[in-house]
């Protein structure tokens, strides 16, 4: 099983986090319930409410907890509450000015992403000075770099979602719904590990084109090419993995062609990764490959995202980014082509980044599999 994250990690994480702050001109960062406290201070409230409920992290002093009365007992048992203050609110006083108290007149803060309005206008209106800035936008790579307990939880994400794979492609395919063979596909991730399962894309036919096709009543028949796409968390943190398979054995030249131009176009962005080199390279080498094969128009979003507390996050491989790689980054290589009314192909592995290269954390087959 993973390690425990200790008190002196999320010590450490917290610092980190004041001091990136401070770094990029912020007085500090505002952090509202979800994967940002969750990577921070290891707390998870159970329901996210109007109450608000926000970590108070600013450079050289101790952090600072505002949360409801009624759910301090909660935050008492998290891992991180030895290394934070708590300032409890009950329901007839102001938490907008017990929190605004906390902050500086004047200045810039980060909030988290996932902050609700409610709650950001109301510190806005408690400390009318201040200018507030998303964690995306203002610290991007806070959570990008991963320490070692966290490549292994998401190495096991990975490991998980293999076994996931292995088992639905002895399953039938021809004569299901697509709804059909996603329920079985969450309830693999569940049965391997998964506490939550975020999504189990099945796209047959002409609806695997659609790449945000999720899973519909369309019935899978012999001849189908179909995209799976599926993750969610093991111990926190994220998997995220495509595979395109075929109904039975006979396939369309076509086909055929297009998976091994996507096969190709991952190996080679896989092969371009090192600590250094851009986001954008990676998109650029698998893009390369896939307008050289005449598919580029059909090569239709960035190649891959970062992936941790979350299945999605920074750093994103797209044109533009010119973030350079560092050991530890995890993210996804996941370029696809996708045919209008026809079909559509994806291949998606979680990379991380190591000293010389890369490291794969999916390790099934990237052939063409066929399934019944
Ligand atoms: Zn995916
Ligand atoms: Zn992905
Ligand atoms: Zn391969």
């Amino acid at each position: 099983m993973s390690a425990q994250f200790t008190a002196d990690d999320y010590a450490a994480r917290m610092r980190r986090a004041a001091d990136e702050a401070h770094a990029a001109g912020f007085d500090g960062v505002l952090v509202t319930p979800g994967p940002d406290l969750v990577w921070l201070t290891g707390y998870q409230p159970t329901a996210i409410t109007e109450r608000l409920t926000v970590l108070v992290l600013r450079p050289g002093r101790r952090p600072q907890l505002v949360v409801p009365k009624l759910e301090a007992p909660d935050v008492q048992a998290a891992p991180a509450a030895s290394e934070m203050d708590l300032r409890d609110w009950s329901d007839a006083t102001d938490p907008y000015a017990i929190a605004g108290a906390l902050l500086p007149g004047s200045g810039r803060l980060c909030v988290s992403d996932s902050a609700w309005a409610l709650h950001v206008l109301g510190l806005s209106k408690a400390r009318p000075l201040v200018v507030f800035e998303a964690v995306t936008n203002a610290l991007p790579m806070l959570r990008a770099v991963k320490d070692g307990h966290e490549l292994d939880r998401l190495a096991a994400a990975g490991a998980a979602a293999d076994q996931a794979y292995g088992e639905i492609i002895k399953t039938r395919f021809a004569g299901r719904a697509e709804t059909e063979v996603a329920a079985d596909l969450a309830a693999l991730l569940r049965e391997h590990g998964h506490e939550q399962v975020d999504f189990t894309v099945v796209g047959s036919g002409p609806n695997g084109a659609n790449p945000h096709h999720e899973a519909g009543d369309r019935v899978i028949e012999a001849g189908d090419t179909v995209v799976l796409d599926f993750g969610g968390l093991l111990a926190g943190y994220g998997s995220d993995t495509t595979r395109t398979v075929h109904v039975g054995p006979d396939i369309d030249p076509e086909v055929a062609r297009v998976h091994r131009v996507v096969r190709e176009a991952q190996h080679t962005a896989f092969e371009a990764v090192r600590p250094g080199i851009a986001c954008q390279d990676v998109d650029r080498a698998a893009r390369e490959v896939i307008v050289a094969a005449g598919y580029g128009e059909y090569f239709i979003h960035r190649t891959g995202h970062g992936i941790g507390v979350t299945t999605h996050e920074p750093p994103y491989m797209v044109e533009g980014e010119r973030q350079g790689l560092v050991p530890g980054m995890c993210f996804s290589i996941e370029p696809g082509i996708y045919l209008p009314g026809r079909f559509g192909v994806r291949l998606e592995d979680i990379v991380t980044v190591t000293e010389s290269g890369g490291r794969r954390l999916n390790t099934t087959s990237h052939e063409l599999q066929v399934v019944e």
